[in-house]
């Protein structure tokens, strides 16, 4: 490590922290390494590590979300097309699903709301 490295700021000393970290350096060697402070090195980490975290769940969420949407077109139609009766979650009122052309969805009788 060089007399720039040194020089480095916290934040763009992050991705040389994380990067040490995963190749196995202790947070000391990476003090050192670095010219950091061991309270910094944690903090980049967690911080990372939150980051990481979110990303996954924001890939679930959106895998999930378009497993619903594909389950609410197949209760949505399967309800219209069979005439099946529920309870609106919407108005609350026992309804049917049916299909409302400017919307091209099947929607609630009562209301015209939809899942
Ligand atoms: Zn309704």
């Amino acid at each position: 490590m060089g007399k720039k490295t040194f020089e480095l700021s916290t934040e763009k000393k992050a991705p040389m922290v994380i990067e040490l970290r995963r190749k196995g350096a202790t947070y000391r060697q990476i003090a050192k390494w670095l010219n950091i402070s061991v309270r910094d090195i944690s903090k980049i980490l967690k911080e990372h590590e939150i980051k990481g975290y979110a990303e996954r769940i924001e890939e679930r969420l959106a895998k999930l979300e378009e497993k619903i949407d594909g389950l609410a077109k197949i209760v949505r139609t399967g309800f219209a097309s069979s005439g099946v009766t529920f309870i609106c979650p919407f108005c609350g009122n026992l309804s049917k699903f049916v299909y409302d052309k400017s919307k091209k969805l099947c929607v609630c009788k009562n209301c015209g709301k939809t899942i």
